[in-house]
């Protein structure tokens, strides 16, 4: 296969903030396979408050050239996307780009949209929840305008003054929320209560309340919780959902933390067995990358990919959002395709 790849700024339409940092920009590194007369793309995205770097992913995506240069997109893609994860034990971003473009490849070569490729069915359009990002207040009136069409918002807390933020919110809409603390809260007593008092807000679920070290003080948060706890920061792979049994009541995938959708697939499978619920959600991802994941829609009880809609330069078209609601393409591969220029 040729393998070629170009490093992309994306910008947020507003400055987007959450518990630990603000930020206008995300780079993503888009992937490029070629073979057979077949084009596959793929989204290594980075946002830079995380472990990967662009100049590390950069290094990970060298170091595979050589091996998927002489790999055949007739190959099995389970081979393929296993000898790339032994390659080292990070760089999850980097090879969800990889797992992402092969994806796209073979589905393309066996002329079906991805989700049929994996024997899942296609759903109807889903709603997804929208992300209202940490601002200020006068911001928040204005974003929620612009939500409008969204009937689940994402809440951005774990701030000092989560009450007030809530309050703020709840004059101006009522409607349902899902809460993404990332890891701001450090009191299981605290938390407990926030969930409870949330509860009485419209709130649907609540991610990440607590840091990933704090497994056992979650432990008896998520037992006594009257809404679900879902992890993110929590759970990256596969291995990390040994640890889950308990510790929270569901689990947010994102391919940038799994690897892509082969990992994706088998996380969905272990997390049904111990009956946690699955929410589909993503970095903050260009249409590329929230294409592929959202052809696993049917398989989710939550499903969080508004990503592209945060941005005013996405570089990829043919996801459709139409009044808050997401539909996986019906096109072979994952039904995207880049703008002209973004590999010349
Ligand atoms: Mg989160």
């Amino acid at each position: 296969m040729e393998f070629s790849y170009h490093s992309y700024y994306l910008q947020f339409l507003h400055p987007f903030g959450v518990s630990s940092n603000t930020r206008t920009t995300t780079t993503s590194i888009f992937v490029k396979l070629t073979g057979n007369g077949f084009v596959g793309y793929g989204e290594a995205c980075l946002p830079a408050y995380l472990d990967d770097t662009e100049i590390g992913t950069i290094g990970f995506l060298e170091k595979c050239r050589e091996y998927l240069g002489a790999a055949r997109s007739d190959q099995p893609l389970s081979e393929i996307t296993a000898e790339i994860d032994a390659f080292s034990e990070s760089y999850n971003a980097a090879k969800a780009a990889i797992d992402i473009a092969l994806h796209d490849l073979s589905a393309k070569q066996a002329e079906q949209p991805l989700h049929k490729y994996l024997g899942i069915p296609r759903t109807p359009p889903v709603a997804t929840s929208f992300t209202i990002a940490i601002d200020s207040a006068d911001k928040l009136e204005r974003k929620l305008v612009e939500a409008d069409n969204y009937a689940i918002l994402k809440i951005k807390a774990g701030t000092a003054d989560d009450k007030r933020l809530f309050r703020q919110i709840r004059k101006l809409t009522y409607k349902p929320l899902y809460v993404d603390v990332n890891q701001g809260w450090k009191d299981k007593h605290m938390v407990l209560d926030m969930i409870g008092w949330m509860k009485e807000q419209g709130v649907l679920l609540v991610e990440q309340p607590m840091p990933v070290s704090m497994r056992d003080e979650m432990a008896w948060v998520t037992e006594k919780s009257p809404l679900p706890t879902i992890a993110d920061e929590s759970v990256k792979r596969l291995k990390d959902l040994q640890y889950m049994k308990g510790v929270f009541s569901g689990v947010n995938l994102k391919l940038m933390k799994s690897g892509g959708i082969g990992e994706a697939m088998r996380m969905i499978t272990e997390a049904k067995k111990q009956n946690l619920k699955i929410m589909l959600g993503c970095m903050a991802e260009s249409s590329c990358g929230t294409a592929a994941m959202s052809h696993l829609m049917a398989l989710a009880d939550f499903v969080d990919l508004d990503a592209p809609r945060l941005y005013r330069n996405d570089p990829f078209t043919g996801l459709s959002y139409h009044n808050g609601k997401l539909q996986s393409p019906a096109v072979p591969g994952i039904g995207v395709q880049p703008l002209n220029g973004l590999f010349a």
